[in-house]
């Protein structure tokens, strides 16, 4: 007698990502990057309880409910690690400028007027709608009205890391610290249980927290048990701040108040030297290395494969749209594989699985989950089409995934077992209503600009 399941997924190309091996000395096989050909899996509630070739789960299971992908690869759902989703309504309001003159003249001026509950919910729409579409299923989010943010990613369905931001000086929400302090624990009461929400504080940046400040935000975050967040030598210019006001490089500075911890995560490490690095892989301090944003930004290029070698788990973040600009983790996964060769000379120092491996299982650890398509792992998957002229042909899905396929090939989404994207369509909200708000939104913030 067959076994029941909520769902059965085949596919093409099944890549579990739960081999471990990296398919490094040239052996690039399918095998070694733990892929399935004509594969399938069975989801029973929130979990994948078995994977297999088609004809074993065939074989074994039985469901109402069959998903096939025929051309198509299924993958672990991507995550990203590092964004400020309401941001997206700020899309391409200033580009090509130095972030001091983007910040100060364009984007904190904006926000000052603008700023309100409504805009981070119809921010948050649009930014989930898209990172929906493009294969994201979890984000870490620091904004303001973070209650807001976790609203909307559970209408959609989504996983969100919410980061209640702390900042030393008054913004148009908070009048301080204590405040955002405050409100950091506001918002883990509220989500302290949530299946899909996870509360959690950040520091904006060691800049704008005093060492202070800074303690309270790990007292908090320890007391709580809660990840915490900080922006972390983003700029030339934060190291040289952080030099002249404490006379130690930010990462030091961190080291030395006891703030590197394996709950950290840490925005960008674009200027960080060798002995920084193996403080934070010490640390087990997590990366989100978020590429383009560094490079629109000219801030500058991360040493991934160093911190890579070194140990530390780095995973892909996008940035606000604002700065980027798009929430498409394809399109930064094709970026970092691409940059840190063209920089280092070496096109070995950072290969397709090893790219797709931080957007998925590096991505998920950050959130405490798994990121693999293996038995007991939570039900969070991607399938991308390969029927496009760019796809063909396949010879290794994996350097497909990376090299070749956009976010518009994503044609299904689950996540925690729900089917949420079908046929490339969003199932729980109403895009075209979310695209108008967008709209509403561009018009008024540009009127006030002329
Ligand atoms: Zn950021």
């Amino acid at each position: 007698m067959k076994k029941k399941a909520d769902k059965l997924v085949f596919a093409d190309h099944l890549v579990t990502m739960g081999n471990g091996d990296n398919g490094a000395n040239g052996d690039n096989g399918d095998e070694a990057l733990g892929v399935i050909d004509s594969g399938g899996l069975a989801i029973v509630g929130d979990r994948i309880e078995a994977v297999g070739t088609r004809i074993e789960i065939e074989e074994a299971y039985e469901s109402l409910e069959v998903i096939e992908g025929d051309n198509a690869a299924l993958i672990p759902g991507l995550y990203n690690t590092h964004t400020h989703a309401a941001m997206a309504l700020l899309r391409g309001l200033s580009d090509d400028v130095p972030l001091k003159i983007w910040l100060e003249d364009h984007i904190w001026p904006a926000e000052n007027k603008w700023l309100s509950e409504e805009f981070v919910r119809d921010g948050v729409r649009l930014a989930c709608l898209e990172m929906l579409l493009a294969g994201t299923v979890g984000f870490a989010d620091m904004y303001f009205f973070d209650e807001v943010a976790g609203e909307v990613s559970k209408e959609f369905g989504m996983r969100a890391q919410l980061f209640s931001g702390v900042i030393d000086f008054p913004t148009k929400t908070t009048s301080g610290s204590d405040q955002c302090i405050d409100n950091a624990r506001e918002l883990y009461e509220r989500f302290k249980n949530d299946e899909l929400i996870q509360p959690a504080i950040g520091a904006h940046s060691a800049y704008t927290c005093s060492p202070e400040t800074l303690r309270k935000i790990y007292s908090l975050a320890k007391e709580k048990n809660m990840p915490f967040n900080i922006h972390l030598s983003e700029t030339k210019w934060e190291v040289d701040e952080i030099k002249q006001k404490y006379g130690l490089t930010p990462v030091r500075h961190l080291e030395k108040l006891g703030f590197l911890d394996k709950e950290l995560r840490a925005a960008h490490c674009v200027w960080v030297d060798k002995e920084e690095i193996e403080m934070l892989a010490k640390r087990e301090v997590k990366v989100a290395h978020c590429v383009e944003s560094n490079l629109k930004l000219a801030s500058g290029i991360a040493p991934v494969p160093d911190m890579l070698r070194a140990g530390i788990s780095v995973s892909l973040g996008t940035d606000g749209a604002a700065s980027n600009n798009d929430l498409d983790i394809f399109g930064e996964m094709r970026t970092a594989a691409l940059v840190h060769k063209g920089a280092s000379n070496d096109p070995e120092c950072m290969d397709a699985y090893t790219v797709l491996k931080m957007a998925t299982v590096n991505g998920a650890s950050a959130f405490g989950l798994e990121g693999t398509l293996t038995p007991g792992a939570h039900a969070d998957m991607v399938m991308v089409s390969t029927a496009g002229a760019h796809m063909n042909p396949v010879y290794n899905i994996c350097s497909q995934i990376i090299y070749s396929a956009k976010s518009s090939d994503v044609k299904m989404v689950i996540i925690n077992g729900n089917t949420l994207v079908s046929d490339g369509r969003v199932l729980n909200a109403d895009q075209d209503e979310i695209i108008d708000k967008a709209r509403y939104w561009g018009t008024q913030v540009k009127s006030s600009r002329n």
